[in-house]
């Protein structure tokens, strides 16, 4: 919808749903769409006004107003949070099912994200790989969780011919997704392997706890220039408090041990991930801004257990998040 017709009904589509959050702000999002969007007081009055089906000339004889807000509302129905009442807003929906077949053909593949790992020697209170792992007993790659390098060649090969097929120049690689460096021979192999046969990502990233982060490994990364994410769910003695090891040690000063060690040999960690939960939900706070321009680290995201938090009020979660997204 570019522009409006003035003489139409509009109207605030039944799938709107606003929080109130501080500043006298609201968080609007579309139940089928999404579209999360923080609006100003005046932009809300708007939206309620197009509670009823309304045309815009209705609009603007009953209040006096600029041009600039025939743009909000512009903007609004764009977002699909004002729409024509006949139209059916599930059959924009159902345009999603055109993207789903699209994947599955994989005409927009352009992301390998190999899962080298499915265990991990943490024990975060929320997490779903939270399972033991004897790390002291012999393994074999292949077995026990970890991806089996014949796998990953076979994982390679599907997905390069996928790319010739649908005429895809540029991807990227994604390593994860547990605790890959408990496999890091395996994710050197598949890197060197990639180089080798001239089959080489415009980026390639690694999620890890970089708990077994050794300098070697930390060379490795900045010589193939790959980006380091790791996690941290607050300041340390907040961290320790979630983020532990399976006999409930916590994990901060391994995991700062591993950034430092990933800046001591000349490369960067690109980004941390925190994850809010039942206990440490009151307690992160801004310092944890400070503490990521702290140890220069660019990217940070907030993540939220949605199996724990059931007790927490939706509109305290959207504040929490609004304020993170200003602040940084
Ligand atoms: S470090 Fe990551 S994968 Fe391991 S238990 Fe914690 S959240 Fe799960």
């Amino acid at each position: 919808m570019k522009g409006l017709v003035r003489g139409r009904v509009y109207q605030t589509s039944q799938f709107v749903r606003c929080l109130k959050i501080p500043n006298g702000q609201h968080l609007v999002y579309h139940t089928l769409i999404g579209n999360p969007t923080v609006i100003n007081g005046s932009t809300k009055e708007i939206l309620d006004y197009f509670g009823q089906p309304r045309t815009v000339h209705d609009f603007l004889d009953q209040f006096e107003v600029n041009r600039s807000v025939e743009g909000v509302i512009v903007f609004l129905a764009q977002n699909q949070f004002v729409v024509f009442p006949e139209d059916d807003q599930r059959e924009k929906v159902l345009s999603l099912e055109t993207i789903i077949t699209d994947a599955a053909s994989g005409k927009n593949m352009h992301v390998l994200d190999l899962s080298v790992s499915e265990v991990c020697n943490f024990g975060c209170r929320y997490c779903m790989h939270n399972r033991a792992l004897n790390l002291n007993s012999s393994r074999v790659v292949g077995s026990n969780g970890f991806m089996s390098p014949v796998l990953a060649r076979k994982a390679i090969q599907e997905f390069r011919e996928n790319l010739q097929r649908n005429g895809i120049a540029n991807w990227n690689l994604h390593l994860g997704s547990a605790e890959p460096l408990l496999v890091f021979d395996l994710v050197k192999e598949i890197v060197e392997y990639l180089y080798r046969i001239q089959f080489i990502p415009n980026d390639i990233s690694i999620n890890s706890n970089l708990s077994r982060l050794t300098r070697e490994m930390a060379l490795f990364f900045k010589e193939y220039n790959i980006r380091v994410n790791t996690s941290f769910d607050g300041l340390p003695d907040v961290n320790d408090l979630v983020r532990v090891y399976k006999n409930g040690r916590g994990t901060a000063s391994d995991i700062l041990r591993g950034i430092e060690l990933v800046r001591s040999v000349g490369h960067y960690v690109n980004g941390v991930g925190v994850t809010l939960c039942d206990v440490n939900f009151d307690l992160v706070n801004d310092k944890i801004i400070d503490w990521l321009v702290e140890h220069q680290i660019p990217n940070v995201l907030f993540d939220i257990d949605i199996v724990h938090l059931v007790d927490l009020n939706v509109e305290l979660v959207a504040e929490k998040f609004v304020r993170f997204e200003r602040i940084c």
